[in-house]
């Protein structure tokens, strides 16, 4: 008999199943149906030696120093400030756009923040009433920039428009009038020194936890005997679909072993122009590894396939609160992290969301049940 059952090996998870163990001193059972911990996060080094992430590039940032504190009981970290490049009109130009990136796609010599302002001022065009994710873009830097960067990759990656789109997902994608090329601009910019997966065995690493793979849930149920449950997966699935399936957008991952040092400049090349794959990865540059082969992937986006970036549109939202409501009459059932609450969230936000759950948890339940 197990305390809590945990359902997904991911952070939400695992940083779960650590925080019972140590600080109530329970029993847990960890399930995956992969093979693998550390869900989405997982990296492994490849048949050339190469430590590469199996589910595309995962960069870790965040402005939070306790969550920040909380993992570094797991794990080193090495300093990393991911840079990304865009393949624009056959120019290499830093994304997202910046001051240079003005200057080398036009053949300017825009000298100061308030230059590249003014710039970009008399490309925008105004738009009353801002709803979608074009009008976005086309207020602040005019139509050409969004059709040369943001268009044909908002399309690649949703297979939508960014005219059906709401404004919330490129509302996140910066415009700056500096010089400032790194992606992110948290506090925190850092990356496990020795991977993700070591840190996740190292949190599950405890006498009250057991990790069982290659294990769904749906088999799981009916022989593993638990008090509480914590799920992780899917909400639809958990509730058989009965109101419909919540759509996501998914990926196809095309990973290469070079026999080369090095690829290209930077950890990532955007492609928002022709290719039908988004970007370039290349793993060394977010590890720091040295090695005289090199590892790459290609993203593909796809319709189907593993739920990756859940689908940005009000009636999706909708019926995720139909779940949601669901959710919240199933006792002693705990939805934790991004699939269970069916939103994009960063690594740092689940770790956040998982703590406060566990705080949660240590004010509601009781820590002995009574018989
Ligand atoms: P997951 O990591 O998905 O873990 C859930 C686990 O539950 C999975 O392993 C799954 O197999 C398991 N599971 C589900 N259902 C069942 C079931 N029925 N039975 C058994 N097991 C089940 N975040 C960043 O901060 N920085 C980045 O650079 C970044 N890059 C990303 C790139 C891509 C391509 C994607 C898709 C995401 C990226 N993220 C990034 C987000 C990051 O992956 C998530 O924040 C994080 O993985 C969420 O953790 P989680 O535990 O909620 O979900």
């Amino acid at each position: 008999m197990y305390d809590w059952l945990i359902v997904g090996a991911g952070f939400a998870g695992s940083v779960l199943a650590e925080r019972i163990a140590t600080e109530r001193d329970q029993k847990v059972l960890i399930i995956d149906r992969r093979p693998h911990i550390g869900g989405n996060a997982y990296d492994k080094y490849d048949d050339a030696g190469v430590l590469m992430h199996q589910y595309g590039p995962h960069i870790f940032h965040t402005n939070s120093d306790a969550i920040v504190e909380h993992l570094s009981k797991f794990t080193e970290w090495r300093p990393y400030e991911h840079r990304v490049l865009g393949r624009v009109d056959d120019k290499l130009v830093p994304i997202p756009i910046n001051r240079t990136t003005l200057n080398e796609l036009y053949g300017l010599d825009l000298k100061t923040d308030e230059d590249a302002a003014a710039f970009l001022e008399s490309r925008a065009e105004p738009v009353e009433e801002i709803r979608t994710s074009e009008d976005v873009v086309v207020s602040k830097v005019g139509r050409e920039l969004y059709e040369k960067f943001f268009r044909g990759y908002t399309q690649k990656q949703w297979g939508l428009d960014p005219s059906e789109l709401d404004k919330s997902v490129t509302a996140r994608v910066p415009t700056r009038t500096n010089t400032d090329d790194r992606y992110f601009t948290d506090t925190h910019q850092i990356m496990p020194k020795h991977g993700y997966t070591r840190m996740f065995e190292r949190m599950l690493d405890h006498p009250n936890i057991q990790i069982m793979l290659n294990a769904d849930f749906r088999e799981v149920r009916e022989t593993a005997q638990f008090k509480r449950l914590i799920f992780t997966g899917p909400i639809d699935e958990f509730f058989d679909f009965r109101f419909g399936r919540l759509p996501y957008r998914s990926l196809r991952f095309e990973h290469r072993s070079l026999e080369q040092e090095q690829f290209q400049p930077v950890a990532t090349v955007n492609y928002p122009q022709t290719e039908d794959y988004t970007r370039i990865t290349e793993y060394k540059h977010l590890t720091g590894q040295t090695h005289p082969n090199t590892t790459i992937t290609y993203e593909y986006p796809a319709a189907t396939g593993d739920p990756y970036y859940p689908v940005p549109r009000p009636e999706n939202q909708e019926l995720y609160r139909r779940y949601q409501a669901l959710a919240n009459e199933t006792a002693d059932v705990h939805f934790v992290g991004r699939l269970a609450t069916y939103r994009y969230y960063n690594m740092d936000q689940v770790v956040g969301q998982a703590l406060a759950e566990f705080r949660r948890i240590q004010e509601s339940v009781p820590m002995y049940d009574t018989p």
